[in-house]
Formats: C-alpha cells, sequence, structure tokens
C-alpha cells in the first residue's frame, strides 16, 4: 500500500488514511446504514466484499480511513479493525481455527489472549500448545503438519517485554504466524516485512495513544484479510467510528510521542538498574537485555514498556503503588501518563500460577508505561517512593 517506496514512516503517519476530500482531520462518519438507489444497487453491495456504503457492520468510511492508514504503515495489502484487540484475537482464532485443529501460542502472552486460548478454544476442542516465545525453533518445533492452524506470538511482550525472533518467526510455513505487536506499534517494528503473515494490535494503547479509544486492527495480505472479514461480520466485534477517528488521529503524532516514550524508558531503565532495591529491569534497549541484540536487529524502537522487580516482593510493590504521586497505578499503556501496574494481582491475575512461574511473572514484577511527561518528573516521583520500600 506505500505510496512512495522511498518516504519514512513518521510521513507515512502523516499522510497516510486520507479520506479523499481536502479535510485535513479524520471525518467522523456515524451512520449505521446508507440507502442504495434500488434493488440492483442493493444486491451488488450484499455481494461486496469489506465495502463501504452499505451497512456499518461491513464497513465505515472512517474505520476504512484508520484501516488504510495501519495496512501502509505494515506494509501490507490491507487492514481490518475491531471493536477491541481482544476482539481482533477471538475474531481471527474462530476465523481461523475450527474444532480439531491445532494452534501454537507463546506462553508469555498478554493474560486476555492467554484465557482465550485455555478456555473457549478448549471448550470448543481446539488444542494449543503453549512455547517459549524467546526460542523460535519451539515455535516450529510444536507444528503438527495439517493440524496447525495458527502459530501465535507476541513481542515485546506484556509485561516480560521478553522478544521473538520475527525473521525465524516468518520462515514458518504452511500454518498462518501472527505477530501480537501492540507494544512495539507499526513504527517500531514491521512483522510482515519478516515473512508473518498478521500482524495484530491494540489500538487502544500506543496507536490511539490518549487512553480515549477501545479499538483493534490486524494488517495482513488481501486474501486473509478477506477470509477473516467475511467471519468478522458475523462475530460481531466492529470497530466504533468515533474510536477509530481517535485510532486516527493518534496515528498522526505517533513518530514523536515514540521518540519521547523511548527515550524516556531508556533513561529510566539505566537508571532503575542502578537503584538498590531494584532487583532487575526488562527493556529490550538495556545491554543487559538477553535479546538486546535482536532488539537492535528488527526494532527502530526500543518502546514505551519497560518491567522491573522490587526487592521485598509484593509488600514493596504495595508500599511503592502507594506512595507515587505522579506515576498512577493503572492497567493500559502507551498513553500520555505514566502508569505503574504490579502484573500478577491486576492485568495478569486470572493467569495460573504453573504458568505465572514460568514466564517470570513474579510478586516482585512491576510493568511501567512511560508517558510524555519530562523524563526527570518521572524519575524524581519514583526515587522518592522507592525511598519509601526499603
Ligand atoms: C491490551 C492488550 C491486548 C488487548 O487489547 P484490548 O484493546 O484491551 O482488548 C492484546 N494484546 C496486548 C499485548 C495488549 O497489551
Amino acid at each position: 500500500m506505500t505510496s512512495n517506496e522511498n518516504q519514512q514512516p513518521a510521513t507515512t503517519s502523516i499522510t497516510a488514511g486520507r479520506d479523499g476530500t481536502n479535510s485535513l482531520a479524520p471525518t467522523l462518519s456515524t451512520s449505521s446504514t446508507w440507502s442504495s438507489s434500488g434493488l440492483e444497487e442493493s444486491n451488488r453491495q450484499a455481494n461486496a466484499l469489506h465495502q463501504t456504503g452499505n451497512y456499518s457492520r461491513y464497513a465505515n468510511p472512517t474505520v476504512e480511513a484508520f484501516e488504510h492508514a495501519i495496512a501502509e504503515l505494515e506494509n501490507t495489502q490491507a487492514a481490518l479493525a475491531f471493536a477491541s484487540g481482544m476482539g481482533a484475537v477471538s475474531s481471527v482464532v474462530l476465523a481461523l481455527c475450527s474444532t480439531g485443529d491445532h494452534i501454537v501460542a507463546q506462553r508469555n502472552c498478554y493474560a486476555g489472549t492467554y484465557a482465550f486460548l485455555v478456555g473457549p478454544c478448549a471448550r470448543l476442542g481446539i488444542d494449543v500448545t503453549f512455547v517459549d516465545g524467546r526460542n523460535a525453533q519451539e515455535f516450529a518445533a510444536a507444528v503438527r503438519p495439517g493440524k496447525t492452524m495458527l502459530v501465535m506470538a507476541e513481542s515485546p511482550s506484556n509485561p516480560h517485554i521478553d522478544l521473538v525472533d520475527l525473521t525465524e518467526l516468518g520462515k514458518i510455513k504452511g500454518p498462518f504466524t501472527l505477530v501480537d505487536s501492540t507494544l512495539a506499534t507499526p513504527l517500531a517494528q514491521r512483522p510482515h516485512d519478516h515473512g508473518v503473515s498478521i500482524v495484530l494490535h491494540s489500538a487502544t494503547k500506543g496507536i490511539a495513544g490518549h487512553n480515549d479509544a477501545t479499538l483493534g486492527v490486524i494488517a495482513a495480505d488481501l486474501d486473509l484479510i478477506s477470509d477473516i472479514w467475511t467471519y468478522s461480520v458475523l462475530h460481531g466485534a466492529t470497530a466504533s467510528p468515533f474510536d477509530a477517528m481517535n485510532g486516527l488521529r493518534g496515528i498522526r503524532t505517533l513518530d514523536v510521542r515514540l521518540a519521547r516514550q523511548s527515550d524516556s524508558a531508556q533513561q529510566l531503565a539505566e537508571w532503575l538498574l542502578t537503584q538498590k532495591n531494584v532487583t532487575g529491569v526488562h527493556y529490550p534497549g538495556l545491554k543487559s537485555h538477553p535479546q538486546h541484540e535482536l532488539a537492535v536487529k528488527q526494532m527502530n524502537y526500543f518502546g514505551s514498556v519497560l518491567s522491573f522487580e522490587i526487592a521485598g516482593g509484593k509488600p514493596a510493590a504495595s508500599k511503592l503503588l502507594s506512595a507515587l504521586k505522579l506515576v498512577r497505578p493503572a492497567v493500559t499503556l502507551g498513553g500520555p501518563e505514566t502508569l505503574i501496574s504490579h502484573s500478577a494481582s491486576s492485568t495478569h491475575n486470572s493467569v495460573d500460577i504453573e504458568t505465572k512461574t514460568k514466564t517470570g511473572l513474579t510478586d516482585s514484577l512491576l510493568r511501567l508505561s512511560i508517558g510524555l511527561e519530562a523524563c526527570v518528573d518521572i524519575k524524581n516521583d519514583l526515587a522518592s517512593a522507592l525511598a519509601l520500600t526499603n
């Protein structure tokens, strides 16, 4: 979809997803339906795939503008938006998998994805093998030829910030491969360029970027998007035009936000490493991150999210959360405000103990989503609060 091959992604985030009018801001199209000239046109619309001008569950001009922008940024032929990141996850899985099929999935993933795979998928007889995403060979080794429909990865992973080797994943042939690229956003990495079939985002996070939209999106080849679209109109997790408008608005400033957030995250990660009551820091920009070299190879930014381990476990984490004044305890990421969460008891509360242990989801782990405040103020707030947890 890229209009100009030489154009930088930061520029594409400004030029992409224009609706053909001369309006500079996204046009909000609230109509749930459009009239037709008569029976012939109605019949043509009934046979059309993913086209606006008929009924909003099938397609909507504002949502379509957002989808076009994502397809251009991800360098894919097409994209499809959903009511949330989980709307995207569940629609893709159910569009592509049936009873008796098999999925290979990364164990260390977003808790909603994990819950969907161990809950509804198991109930429907879709078999899931979980692997450690840090070792790309494990994905390929778990594939059962003829049975595995989907290989699902997440990079960087939420909340332990592990990476998946996108090139190794892209080499897997047979099943469709999917990368949840939420923590990277389309500007930090492009999984489809590595041969990955489907790129998925919770656009609720960095893409919309202002904590004012609940939105999901996938980007892939047109044929695959059309197949998933055919199922998705029945599933009904349709993106709201208002949220798609905020998603598109967010894309316009994504590069400057991500640059600022990544810069602050790097400084804070390095500073946290030197704090005596911090026992570990997970951020791909750190030389001490076990996958730092891979991060340099496949990422343009290291992202807005880091996690760290606090000495003293859950009681110390609890003290820290209460002592912070600027940094707020909350469970999303990628927005303007710096947020902190104790993953094991909040976002990942539902994950079973065995999986928590295997994926490093300890009681000491705190996830920080770095916002747009001056870095020094975030640091001062963390320093004051950390001093109280000694
Ligand atoms: C938040 C999140 C999701 C789910 O997205 P929603 O928009 O909350 O449904 C999926 N994957 C990752 C990595 C996330 O952080």
